[in-house]
């Protein structure tokens, strides 16, 4: 069946309420668009955890911090409607900017804490742009559950927590990030990346799993980052936002992985800006 593409908020929400008289469960998918296998990856979770799917396409103005990055995201809704075809979903979810921010719009949704690292902390005003938009696409769709890719996975943890503290009730699932054969981290952002950037793009994750290698054998941050740095600045990554390790649950900053950890990098690649996390075993 072909998903019809809504950007009504009464149909929506007919739509939902007939779903959950008869006792349905709704999964949400929340997405900017430029549908790739990582995304598609949520919707397969979301068909196996879910009797009716929304996959959601609304390119969020309030999480950008510049106007021109926001103009240039890529925007391919057609296309993405076919990819969703074979996954059998039950509606797209994607409503003009105004609806989503009517005239005279001034409430925010704001996660103190987790939001002040990392992309937080690059990103001014990034994670209150998120956390309002995901709190109401989970209330305009009256989610159930929603699916998130731990390729972001601060973001994750955020909507984890704003879920729980705005007792919205949506059970949050986080899903392994998907890569391409050469390990780079899929992203709408990749397709900004020219054929060369493309070529070293990969680099990023090599270097993150050497310092996993590391930390697993024993050896602290401060032993192995010097040299990461230095085979990202020859592969052209020119400025590194970040690259820290951190605790799984309450992203505290660690220096050893002496606890479930991830690593985290974020770094600029002929003028994109890609981020990655993996998890890093308890060292031995
Ligand atoms: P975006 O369209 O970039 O806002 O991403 C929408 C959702 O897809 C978020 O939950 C992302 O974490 C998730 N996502 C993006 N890339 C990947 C990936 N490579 N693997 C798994 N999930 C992903």
């Amino acid at each position: 069946m072909i998903a019809p593409i809504l950007r009504d908020l009464a149909t929506l929400r007919e739509m939902t309420g007939t779903w959950h008289r008869a006792g349905e469960t709704i999964g949400v998918v929340p997405t900017m668009g430029a549908l790739h296998d990582g995304h598609l990856s949520l919707v397969a979770e979301a068909k196996k955890r879910a009797t009716r799917v929304i996959v959601t396409i609304f390119v969020n103005p309030k999480q950008f911090n510049s106007p021109e990055d926001l103009a240039n995201y890529p925007r391919t809704e057609e296309a993405d409607a076919r990819k969703l075809d074979r996954f059998d979903i039950d509606a797209i979810w994607a409503p003009e900017s105004d609806t989503m921010y009517p005239p005279g719009f001034c409430t925010g949704v704001s996660v103190s804490g987790l939001t002040d690292v990392l992309c937080g902390a690059h990103r001014p005003g990034h994670f209150d742009g998120v956390a309002t938009v995901v709190t109401k696409l989970f209330t305009q769709t009256a989610a159930d559950l929603a699916f998130f890719g731990e390729k972001d996975f601060q973001q994750l943890q955020v909507v984890r927590r704003l879920s729980r503290d705005l007792d919205l009730g949506v059970e949050v699932v986080g899903c392994p990030t998907i890569r391409e054969i050469d390990g780079l981290a899929m992203s709408s952002r990749n397709l900004l990346l020219s054929d060369r950037a493309r070529v070293k793009a990969p680099r990023l994750n090599e270097v993150m799993e050497d310092i996993a290698r590391g930390l697993a054998a024993g050896k602290p941050m401060a032993d192995l980052t010097p040299r990461a740095l230095r085979a990202l600045e020859n592969a052209d990554f020119l400025s590194v936002d970040y690259l820290e390790l951190r605790s799984c649950d309450t992203l505290a900053l660690l220096e050893t992985a002496s606890e479930p950890a991830r690593l985290f990098a974020a770094a600029h690649l002929a003028g994109v800006r890609l981020i990655d996390n993996i998890d890093v075993p308890v060292a031995r």
